[in-house]
């Protein structure tokens, strides 16, 4: 392709425009020059004539006239005729005859005075060819061409001259040298020379490749227009750089430009802008390169994506590094430490707490009656208890301080440079906090064992051991309390270690107990006013190999307290109910009504407790009817209108109550109203002293009077002399069970008792 530089195609283009407007003027007959000068010409040519003619009118002689007239039509081509008109009319000579082209007259026709001596003497009258409309040719060839051509000329020379100038920069080759732009077109990277207008005055050829456009179609726009984007790169400009260079006058360098024109896949170039200054120190204009980063961009775009990536999986994995670390060192109920990283922590703190001689004391709890809210709410409102107290506890420690879950319902708090007294206040007011709590509808309360280093421990473990003792000292007393090591005084330490450890021996022996079937259950007649065995009550007794039989009252308490009691009530059930499946069976005694078996509070709040009765009768084949439930009043007021639910469900059965102990606990006639009782059993302790107390009968007497108002029968238990039970009989009551009718016995004498069917003598 031919190239022409702009400043050329310019001057063409204006030179064109000037010969067009020239031309369509000349077309349009506009052109003053065919008109004005013809006139002016003609009136010259006449007064010329008419001049000779008025020097020739002195001589009176109209050939003289005559003659100077046709030389002038000889002369002149244009003049069609001419006349001369003497002043009255009349014609003097006329030379011509042709017939005047076209009807403009007044164009055509000019009239001129001929002066005599003294006065006018005619008129000159010249008819002149109308002219042909001017034609291109003729107006070239016609006097105004030289002046355009001059003008036209000049002006263009002057104009190209001035713009050569003026456009110097825009000329590629005046702004760059023929030898630099081809080194410029050997480069890789694209390479802009901008104007201050930011209009491209060169692109090398690289620059042309990478945009996909020639240097025509780039040279004199605007840099801008050229379709540039803001890639997603960590380099992207904030501005062009070529505009930012010029604005800033001083080089930028590495921003990332994307070039997308008409939506095809973006390019992405790291332009570099410098701003071109002249000798004179005047900014002219900005060099940008652009290099292609395209692929560049795209890797690292693959490798961001892969970094994020990682850093998503690092991120997971260091969340499930922490979680894994939570499950290792936390209690996922309580999120408390657990044993073994309470344990680490202990060590620690017990080693930094000696080395340092500061302080450290630790903090056993224990929640009171846990087994008890267990078994009886369930594990889930257990549970919701454990969380509750933990949060309590956690809530009012320091942060440096540590919260051990050290076993099911034991937590341990580790209170470093705390001495025994700034432990206590802790203690007490976590002991305070949970007595007070309303997390759970009932009352809990928890239990307090605190010691210090400086009690001196020779271990960390000997520190949670006098924790755990002093602890010990806090349930046995009466639970809800705090206790503290040293004041329960080194004396303690060998009874209460060994309290504790037959505590758990019981417990260990009665887990085998069970399995190895060392439990038997004895029977206590009651009878009559009259001596009739009318019932019995069973009692349980554990044969333990190699000690013969344990008393309840040895183990009763600890099964109660460990939860042992559930499958141990269970047993005692389910061997009184196959008894007396078998006893009704045998029909041993007429009299013989019903077999009492002793409920323990746990066993009864259990919430399966109903359910379990149920099928223990029924796959036994017992009739309800002969079996006696013997609650305690204690167990019943904690919970009145669950106890009077399930008694209510077991009343509808004909299952019946007595309530055992009867005047030792919280006995109350309101309460009483409201439960399906039979009968109430009054306790032994009155009955010891009812002969020799006043105030025992007293009580005896009242309880038998109110069990008649609330139309219970009663029944007297420890009866163990004659006068005894006369004294009872006189006073009202109706059955009677002691060691005066017979010690609790084995089945097989009991039976005996049965046939016999007669305990008075
Ligand atoms: P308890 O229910 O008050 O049972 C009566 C206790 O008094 C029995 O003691 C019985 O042997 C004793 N006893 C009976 N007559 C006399 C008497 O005339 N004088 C004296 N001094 N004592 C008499 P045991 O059998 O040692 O039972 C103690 C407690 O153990 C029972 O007191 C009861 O609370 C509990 N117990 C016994 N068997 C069971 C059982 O199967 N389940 C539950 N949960 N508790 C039981
Ligand atoms: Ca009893
Ligand atoms: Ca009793």
């Amino acid at each position: 392709m031919l190239k022409v530089s702009p400043t050329l195609r310019f001057s063409f283009g204006l030179l064109t425009l000037a010969l067009t407007v020239l031309f369509t003027a000349d077309m349009l007959g506009l052109s003053p020059v065919s008109t004005e000068k013809r006139l002016e010409h003609r009136k010259q040519l006449s007064e010329t004539i008419a001049l000779q003619l008025s020097s020739a009118v002195g001589y009176q002689n109209p050939a003289v006239m005559e003659k100077i007239l046709w030389g002038a039509v000889q002369q002149n081509d244009e003049i069609v005729f001419a006349t001369i008109v003497r002043d009255d009319g009349q014609v003097l000579a006329r030379i011509g005859g042709g017939v005047s082209a076209g009807s403009d007259l007044s164009q055509n026709l000019i009239r001129t005075p001929i002066y005599g001596e003294e006065q006018i003497f005619g008129r000159l009258e010249l008819r002149f060819h109308t002219p042909a409309p001017m034609g291109v040719f003729a107006f070239l060839s016609s006097v105004s061409l030289n002046w355009v051509a001059f003008v036209l000329c000049f002006g263009v020379l002057g104009y190209w001259l001035m713009m050569r100038r003026s456009f110097r920069l825009l000329e590629p080759s005046s702004v760059v040298p023929g030898h630099v732009r081809n080194a410029l077109d050997t480069l890789v990277e694209g390479v802009l020379i901008l104007d201050n207008d930011e209009r491209i005055v060169m692109a090398n050829l690289a620059f042309e490749r990478k945009v996909n456009l020639s240097s025509d179609e780039l040279l004199g726009r605007k840099a801008s227009d050229l379709g540039w984007t803001l890639p997603h790169s960590r380099l992207a400009a904030k501005e062009l750089p070529w505009t930012e260079a010029l604005r800033q006058g001083c080089a930028q360098e590495g921003a990332a430009l994307g070039y997308c024109p008409d939506g095809s896949s973006e390019k992405v170039f790291v332009v570099n802008g410098a701003p071109i200054n002249g000798e004179d120190g005047e900014g002219q204009g900005v060099l940008a390169s652009f290099e292609d980063v395209t692929e560049l961009e795209a890797r690292n775009e693959e490798m961001r994506a892969l970094l994020k990536e990682l850093q998503i999986s690092k991120r997971k994995l260091v969340q499930q590094n922490k979680q894994l670390h939570e499950l290792a060192t936390r209690d996922p109920l309580t999120e408390c430490l657990n044993r073994r990283s309470f344990f680490e922590y202990l060590e620690a703190e017990f080693t930094g707490a000696q080395n340092s001689d500061v302080a450290l004391c630790c903090v056993m709890v224990d929640i009171d009656h846990f087994k008890r809210v267990n078994d009886t709410h369930g594990h889930t409102v257990g549970d919701e208890v454990i969380k509750a107290v933990s949060r309590i506890l956690k809530g009012s420690i320091r942060e440096e301080d540590h919260a051990g879950r050290y076993g099911g319902e034991e937590f341990c708090l580790l209170l470093p440079g705390m001495d025994l007294q700034q432990a206590r206040l802790v203690a007490e007011r976590c002991r305070e906090r949970i007595a007070s709590q309303t997390d759970v509808t009932f009352d809990i309360t928890a239990s307090f064992g605190l010691a210090s280093i400086s009690s001196g421990p020779a271990s960390p473990e000997e520190m949670v051991d006098w924790a755990d003792k002093a602890l010990y000292v806090s349930k046995e007393s009466g639970r809800n309390r705090v206790t503290v090591w040293d004041e329960c005084a080194a004396a303690q330490q060998t009874p209460l270690q060994s309290a504790e450890s037959e505590r758990q021996r019981v417990e260990r022996a009665l887990d085998k107990a069970l399995e190895n079937g060392e439990f038997e259950l004895f029977y206590q007649p009651q009878v009559n006013c009259k001596g009739q065995v009318i019932g019995a009550e069973a009692l349980l007794r554990w044969n333990k190999p190699g000690e013969g039989f344990i008393s309840p009252a040895q183990f009763i308490a600890i099964a109660e307290e460990s939860g042992q009691i559930l499958p141990i009530g269970e047993w005692v059930l389910n061997e009184a109910c196959q008894q007396l499946s078998r006893w009704k069976a045998d029909a041993l005694n007429p009299y013989f009504r019903r077999l009492a078996v002793n409920v323990s509070p746990l066993q009864f709040q259990h919430h399966q407790f109903v359910d379990r009765l149920h099928s223990i009768l029924s796959t036994t084949g017992t009739n309800p009817a002969h079996l006696e439930l013997e609650l305690t009043e204690n167990m019943l007021i904690d919970d009145v209108k669950g106890a009077v639910d399930k008694m209510k469900d077991l009343k509808e059965l004909d299952i019946s109550f007595s309530i055992d102990d009867f005047g030792t606990g919280y006995s109350s006639l309101l309460y009483l109203r409201h439960l399906p009782l039979n009968q109430l059993k009054i306790d032994q302790s009155f009955v010891r002293d009812l002969l020799t107390d006043a105030n025992d009968a007293a009580i005896v007497n009242t309880i038998i009077a109110m069990a008649s108002s609330l139309e219970l029968k009663t029944i007297a238990e420890g009866v163990e002399t004659q006068a005894e039970m006369e004294k009872l009989r006189e006073m009202g009551c109706q059955s009677f069970q002691g060691y005066y009718l017979s010690r609790p016995v084995p089945r097989k004498e009991f039976e005996n008792l049965l046939r016999n069917g007669h305990l008075l003598r």
